[in-house]
């Protein structure tokens, strides 16, 4: 147990948890921060970032995440490289676990983000990295001159394909529905391009091969028709599921597990606060996250200063 009791923990070092972090040092909080991977979540797995005020066109996510490394580093802030495997409440303060140390705090931000939803079929578990994956701009420079599956219907898929689409020789675009739920602009542009087909009521059945996978199995659900096809790659990409298993029995989520928050981003637990792409929200954007984690941060400073007035 570490002796220290601290006035915040935050779990999390994507932009929602770093933002958290700036907003709780410049406050003057004393607080832990956790992550078991490095600075930037989600940050890391996208080639340019998009839609965040000021950036440089065609700046790396590689890049921001870099830069928020550095920003905790002349705040003088160091993350413990731990994973938070369990929170609860010790004699009114958050008590949480992490490989066999335990951690107490006043107050909590949760920001542990999102990541990728499975198909859950056969031989997905089996082919990760071996020709399954969930991140194109990641994985997608092995699958070069290569026959690959995206599978999904909305924006992210539809990037994933176009992205694809000029590193593969051929990408199929497998969707469930008769539509897909991309914006008109993305369409458009999977249109324009001679290497992208897209096959609607479609499902991923199964995946096959040996050492490597090999093929798909599809089925055409208007006709029940199954049917191979041979790709080397499938690029999931249905969705995210919040990394907020631990938090189950803690506070109050929706039923597909997000966190649910007053404005204040102020959970169902009196001490503990949420925010970015673990918590239910209408945008789940870089800047939406950002300007939570500071909400948030700034919400827990009033509650440990005395001044909180509940929504
Ligand atoms: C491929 C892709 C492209 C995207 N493109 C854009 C874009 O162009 N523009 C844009 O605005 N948004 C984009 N987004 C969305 C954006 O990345 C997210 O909304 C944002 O990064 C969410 O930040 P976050 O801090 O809430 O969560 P995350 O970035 O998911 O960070 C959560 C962190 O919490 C850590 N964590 C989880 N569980 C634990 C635990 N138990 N203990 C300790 N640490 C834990 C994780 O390791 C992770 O580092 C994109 C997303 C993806 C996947």
């Amino acid at each position: 147990m570490s002796e220290e009791l601290k006035e915040l923990a935050i779990i999390g070092t994507g932009i929602a948890g770093v933002s958290a972090s700036i907003y709780a040092k410049r406050a003057g909080l004393d607080f832990f921060l956790f992550d078991h991977q490095v600075v930037g979540g989600q940050l890391l797995l996208m080639e340019a970032v998009d839609n965040y005020p000021g950036l440089e066109v065609g700046t790396r996510g590689a890049e921001l995440a870099e830069k928020l490394d550095l920003t905790l580093e002349v705040l003088g802030v160091k993350p413990i490289k731990k994973k938070v495997t369990k929170i609860e409440f010790v004699d009114n303060h958050v008590q949480l676990d992490s490989h066999h140390s335990k951690y107490r705090a006043k107050s909590a931000i949760i920001a542990t983000g999102a990541s990728f939803k499975k198909l859950g079929v056969e031989g997905e578990d089996d082919f990760l990295g071996k020709g399954v994956s969930y991140c194109a701009i990641c994985d997608g420079f092995f699958f070069r001159d290569k026959e690959v599956v995206v599978v999904g219907g909305g924006n992210t898929a539809a990037e994933e394909a176009l992205y694809l689409s000029n590193i593969c020789k051929k990408v199929y675009l497998i969707h469930r529905g008769h539509r897909l739920r991309a914006i008109e602009y993305l369409q458009k542009k999977l249109s324009e391009k001679e290497n992208i087909q897209i096959l609607f009521n479609t499902q991923v059945r199964n995946i096959s091969g040996k050492d490597l996978m090999e093929k798909v199995t599809i089925e055409n659900t208007h006709h029940q028709q199954r049917r191979p096809l041979v790709v080397q790659g499938v690029f999931v990409s249905i969705g995210i599921r919040p990394s907020t298993d631990i938090f189950r029995d803690v506070v109050a989520m929706d039923d597909h597990g997000f966190i649910l928050t007053n404005e204040e981003m102020r959970t169902s637990a009196d001490q503990i606060w949420a925010c970015g792409d673990c918590r239910k929200r209408p945008l789940r954007q870089l800047v939406t996250a950002a300007s939570e984690g500071a909400i948030a941060a700034l919400s827990v400073y009033h509650y440990i200063k005395g001044s909180y007035i509940s929504a």
